[in-house]
């Protein structure tokens, strides 16, 4: 039997910090505040926002949904950034994203502040992560990893970490925090050969695929710990991981659950972002 490394236990804790530096903004005149960018109404977009104005607002972070419709100009959406950018009563803004067909995203990820980006859409905080600069916004998902593998008293330095997933919002940030962290770091992707293979050998296996249930039995060995980053419907419309969960806790140390794991963490990765963004934008020292 795994221990189970529950995101509740990890939301917990960090309400606790986040609690305290809320109320410190506050004593100085600073309501930290966050726009969500939506255009349409995907159910998607809908579900994220719920949870994350839900998580924000628990925290005393003031959100402001900014709801556009979806053939909403290029020139319009770039412009209400801009205006965003502007405001400072706004210390971060994360944009839903994919946008749609006829809006340039490449274009848009220069519109936006790096300074209030809290979710690493613009090329500058995916630089810094890239080069291992803290001072800017990595993505929410990839740092809710980290923030799980911490809480959980997992040290990754010098393990060898197997990541399954090479995207931008996932596997290649994820790679990276983990790199800095002085883990030594696999990535895997559809073109890698024995997948199972490689999986086998890690200390720390995190599965980013998108693949409901791929992770099998077959490809863990005892005493690993299974990060499952996967948010996936099964073929019954049941909501699943990417591991193989019933099968795979028997024989692995830890491993994280789908729904209640990392997904659960996102948004107060996102919440914590909001209040880095405001501490240095309104110029506040915390203590
Ligand atoms: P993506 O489709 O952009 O990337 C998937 C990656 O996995 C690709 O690099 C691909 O090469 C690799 N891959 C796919 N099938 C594979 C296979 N059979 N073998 C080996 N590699 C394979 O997806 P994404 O945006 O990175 O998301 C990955 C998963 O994480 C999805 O289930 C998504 O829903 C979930 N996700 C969760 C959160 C969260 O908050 N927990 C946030 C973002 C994404």
């Amino acid at each position: 039997m795994a221990e189970i490394l529950k995101g509740k236990d990890v939301i917990a804790s960090m309400k606790e910090r986040m609690l305290k530096q809320v109320e410190e903004l506050q004593s100085h005149g600073v309501t930290p505040c966050l726009a969500i960018v939506r255009l349409g109404a995907k159910a998607d977009d809908l579900a994220y926002e719920k949870g994350a104005v839900k998580r924000c607002e628990g925290l005393g972070i003031k959100c402001v949904v900014m709801e556009y419709d979806e053939s909403i100009s290029q020139k319009e959406l770039e412009d209400e950034i801009r205006k965003l950018n502007e405001d400072t009563g706004i210390h971060g803004i994360l944009v839903f994203r994919p946008l749609p067909k006829h809006i340039d995203e490449n274009a848009i990820k220069y519109v936006i502040s790096p300074d209030k980006d809290v979710d690493c859409f613009s090329p500058v905080n995916v630089a810094k992560v890239f080069e291992g600069d803290d001072n800017g916004f990595a993505p929410c998902t990839p740092e809710a990893v980290m923030e799980m593998l911490e809480h959980y008293g997992v040290d990754v330095s010098g393990k060898r970490v197997v990541v399954i997933g090479r995207s931008l919002v996932v596997g290649k940030p994820l790679s990276m925090l983990l790199l800095r962290k002085n883990a030594t770091v696999t990535i895997c992707h559809t073109k890698t050969r024995d997948l199972g293979g490689t999986a086998r050998t890690a200390d720390i296996l995190i599965a980013a695929a998108g693949k409901a249930r791929m992770i099998t039995k077959e490809f863990v060995s005892p005493g690993q710990i299974v990060i499952d980053v996967g948010i996936n419907m099964d073929k019954d419309g049941n909501l699943c991981g990417d591991v193989d969960y019933d099968n795979v806790e028997k024989t692995v140390a830890m491993i994280t659950p789908v729904p209640g794991g990392v997904g659960t963490v996102t948004t107060s990765i996102l919440a914590k972002h909001v209040l880095a963004a405001a501490w240095r934008l309104s110029g506040v020292m915390g203590s």
